[in-house]
């Protein structure tokens, strides 16, 4: 693989043309019109007419109305540079007021019998062409519009009450005003036309536009059908299966699919959350202190019964320096690298996948750690590697690997790291693998690795007494499950009503699970009343919901400690109630 087929993305399309921090907030529609474009067009427009009615008027003798219109041409022109150059913010505005004043003062130099005023048609014309009615909500117009009604009626007066400078022949009145008022007409119709034409355009845009909308949407419903269906299909198969399957062995087998497919199923679904997360920009990071080296072995490891089903060597390169304490988000982290291994544990059928963790540079307070998982998979096609980081694109460009995955993962990673201040790197050769690779600036919180290894040993919740207010049948039974296996006392109740009479009989809980949306009480009414009578026990929210940063300021403000979403993982559950029941025994 040659250094030129590397790919970097920075989550800013590096491909496509720079996106400017004024342009994100665009409406896309506003793009579709082009209004920028067509003030430059009218410009030119207003520059061409300006230099021809400039030689007209030298060409009949007005040699000062000549010198005038050309010293407008000139304004006119400097202008469109200047905004070109990005010195001026408002062209429109300043393309209409000087071709206003221009016409005001060519009546006040020639009267009113050349019909200089008769130009205000065509630019009141313009007016729409140049302003994005639906952007400005019709205020930009009105403004305009205004300016050129004033100018009109100044342009007026001043010709009619005060006495022109030129002095003008007969003759040459009469060939002004041909020449105006076919100029003027001419180019009234011409803007008119083109008014209908670019409007005309930006319907059929508009309609191509939603229609595009539609299709992407049906798409990714039928890919995210595809995609939940198929581990779907493998967990309704296997709980068949083991209905009918005695052997333990067997059962264990099965056991692990079931847990492959609902784990692949929840990736899925946390991917379209995610993205749609990114898409609101709300997804955040949250850097907690922990052991690089550690979290690197660990990285791997719920992949390793997976890469030996398939006959691939998994391998893990930490370099040295690693076994520090650093600020890393590792949850992040960790989805970063579960979308890089299962991609490559999908397009690779023999040899190895190789994780690499190296240090780059280590200051006194940062160190600069580069990663990497490598492949000797089938590689990706040169023409396909800046396409492979752009949500959905293989599903919807028809690629032929489609139908494993929804083209998310990637983009996340992407993401992700750029909320990092990062970029994911590709190099890749179709046919020789593939590395996927990323530097991370780490602050330190430790040089040096000491003793915070976890020192809790006991893994359980023996003698710790939980109140579970759960309303889902089935989620009490695998809560209540999962918590007595971890030989905790538990008591459930089904709403926050029944959560406040057991309280009230027996107050010696350690800690409280409240679900948040349950029939009778929710948890938010529950919590409110649970704080004010028992502050001491500590509440952890229990939900199926997205919770976000703001959601969770929300809930710890309203009485809860923290909050577990579901579906959980038994030790999630088992980490957040030892980190509770420490606090309340530190407290008392
Ligand atoms: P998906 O969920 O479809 O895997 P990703 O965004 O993770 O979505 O990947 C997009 C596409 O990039 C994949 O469908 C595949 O075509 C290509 N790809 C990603 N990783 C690899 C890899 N390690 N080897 C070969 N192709 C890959």
């Amino acid at each position: 693989m040659d250094s030129s087929q590397m790919v970097n993305n920075t989550g800013t399309d590096k491909y496509h043309k720079p996106i400017k921090d004024d342009d994100k907030h665009l409406n896309p529609l506003y793009d579709m019109k082009e209004v920028p474009k067509r003030t430059y067009q009218l410009g030119i427009a207003a520059l061409l007419i300006g230099i021809g009615l400039s030689f007209y008027d030298a060409g009949i003798g007005l040699y000062v109305s000549s010198f005038l219109v050309a010293c407008f041409c000139f304004a006119t022109l400097m202008f469109i540079l200047l905004k070109y150059n990005e010195a001026i913010e408002n062209l429109p505005i300043t393309i209409i007021i000087l071709i206003c004043g221009m016409i005001i003062s060519a009546t006040l130099f020639e009267g009113l019998d050349t019909d200089q005023y008769l130009y205000f048609f065509p630019i009141l014309i313009a007016v729409p062409i140049i302003v994005n009615l639906k952007r400005t909500r019709y205020r930009e117009s009105g403004i305009y519009i205004a300016i050129i009604l004033f100018s009109f009626c100044v342009t007026i007066v001043a010709g009619r009450y005060i006495n022109h400078l030129e002095h003008l022949t007969a003759a040459q009145i009469s060939k002004l005003v041909l020449f105006n008022r076919i100029v003027a007409i001419s180019s009234t119709i011409l803007f008119a036309i083109a008014y209908t034409f670019f409007e005309e355009k930006y319907i059929r845009e508009l309609m191509e536009q939603s229609k595009r909308v539609v299709d992407s949407r049906t798409r990714f419903l039928a890919t995210m059908g595809h995609e939940l269906r198929t581990p779907l299909n493998g967990i309704i198969g296997v709980i068949n299966l083991l209905k009918q399957e005695h052997s333990i062995a067997q059962q264990d087998e099965y056991i692990q699919v079931l847990k492959y497919c609902s784990d692949h199923m929840l990736q899925q679904i946390n991917n379209i959350l995610d993205f749609n997360k990114i898409e609101a920009n709300k997804l955040e990071i949250h850097p907690v202190s922990l052991n690089l080296k550690q979290l690197m072995q660990n990285v791997s490891m719920p992949f390793t019964s997976l890469y030996q089903e398939k006959g691939i060597e998994l391998k893990t390169e930490i370099g040295p320096g690693l076994d520090v304490i650093v600020l890393v988000d590792d949850l992040r982290l960790i989805q970063v690298f579960n979308n890089l291994f299962s991609n490559a544990l999908k397009f690779t059928e023999k040899g190895y996948v190789k994780l690499k963790a190296t240090m780059k540079s280590s200051s006194k307070t940062a160190a600069v750690v580069s990663f990497s998982v490598e492949d000797t998979g089938i590689g990706i096609a040169k023409e396909d590697q800046k396409q492979i980081f752009e949500g959905f694109w293989q599903v919807y460009n028809g690629n032929t690997k489609t139908l494993h995955g929804t083209g998310l993962g990637l983009n996340i990673c992407m993401r992700l790291l750029k909320l990092m201040n990062s970029s994911l790197n590709l190099t890749s050769e179709k046919g020789k693998g593939s590395i996927f690779s990323f530097d991370l600036k780490l602050d330190y919180v430790q040089h040096k690795s000491s003793s915070v290894t976890n020192t809790e040993s006991e893994d359980n919740l023996a003698g710790t007494r939980v109140l579970l207010v759960e309303d889902n049948q089935i989620n009490m039974m695998v809560a209540k499950k999962v918590l007595i296996n971890y030989k905790a006392l538990v008591s459930g109740v089904f709403n926050g009503k029944e959560a406040l009479d057991a309280l009230e009989k027996d107050a010696a809980y350690d800690v409280i699970l409240l679900d948040l949306e349950m029939p009778v009480m929710n948890g938010y009414i529950a919590i409110y009343e649970i704080k004010k009578m028992y502050p001491q026990i500590p509440v952890i929210a229990f939900t199926a919901s997205v919770v976000d940063q703001e959601m969770l300021t929300n809930l710890i403000a309203s009485g809860f400690s923290d909050c577990i979403t579901k579906p959980f993982q038994p030790y999630q559950l088992l980490s957040i109630i030892k980190k509770y029941i420490k606090k309340a025994v530190a407290v008392q």
